[in-house]
């Protein structure tokens, strides 16, 4: 089956060195995301007994089948698109709410991902990923409430992204190297302040 293959990235309220935190975020999404570890990690879940899933999760839509769900994040069907364009489309607004512990949030079938600069203007690429994969299934409609959060798909992939992460050793989690070791080719066009970019799969060589 046809994976994930690339992320369609749009920032806005960034500096250029905020940018590219994100662009390292995005490929470390694809690298984890097209991974056979999150393919055994998706099949390998109960989903009928996650406790922390909303009434309204989707994946009691799809009646908890592991394959189904498997396939929604290969295919890229975001909510507010509805389109199969096998991509992650990530538009991630820095917003400054200095007293707020969030961290960031979505609005349900809305594109927009907004993260807190709080905790976004310190963060390194590896937990700004954590924060958007995490943030990027509740665009494809996963959903956490009730006692039991930790128990839900979001946060499973906060705990797999680490698990995922912990034993490679990679350029992408030494905040200070990342920027000059990776080779890349970007298709970039700028409207104001906003960037738009697309991170493609295979377009680093280590
Ligand atoms: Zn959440």
């Amino acid at each position: 089956m046809k994976r994930i293959n690339s992320v369609n990235v749009e920032v806005t309220n960034m500096t250029v060195e905020q940018e590219t935190k994100v662009l390292d975020a995005s490929e470390m999404m694809l690298d984890f995301f097209k991974s056979d570890f999150f393919y055994d990690k998706i099949h390998d879940t109960d989903f009928s007994k996650l406790r922390g899933a909303s009434i309204n999760c989707i994946s009691r839509k799809f009646h908890f089948h592991t394959s189904v769900i498997y396939n929604l994040f290969m295919t890229g069907q975001e909510e507010w698109n509805g389109v199969l364009d096998y991509e992650i489309d990530l538009k991630i607004t820095r917003y400054s709410r200095f007293w707020s512990k969030v961290k960031g949030y979505i609005i349900p079938m809305k594109p927009e991902i907004f993260v807190n600069s709080r905790y976004f203007d310190s963060g390194t690429p590896f937990s700004i990923g954590s924060n958007a994969a995490h943030e990027w299934s509740h665009t494809l409609g996963f959903r956490h409430s009730g006692d039991y959060l930790r128990e839900s798909l979001p946060y499973l992939i906060n705990d797999w992204w680490e698990e995922y992460w912990k034993y490679r050793t990679t350029i992408f989690i030494e905040p200070n190297n990342y920027k000059t070791v990776c080779k890349r080719i970007w298709w970039t066009f700028w409207i104001k302040k906003v960037c738009k970019r697309v991170v493609k799969e295979n377009i680093y060589e280590i």
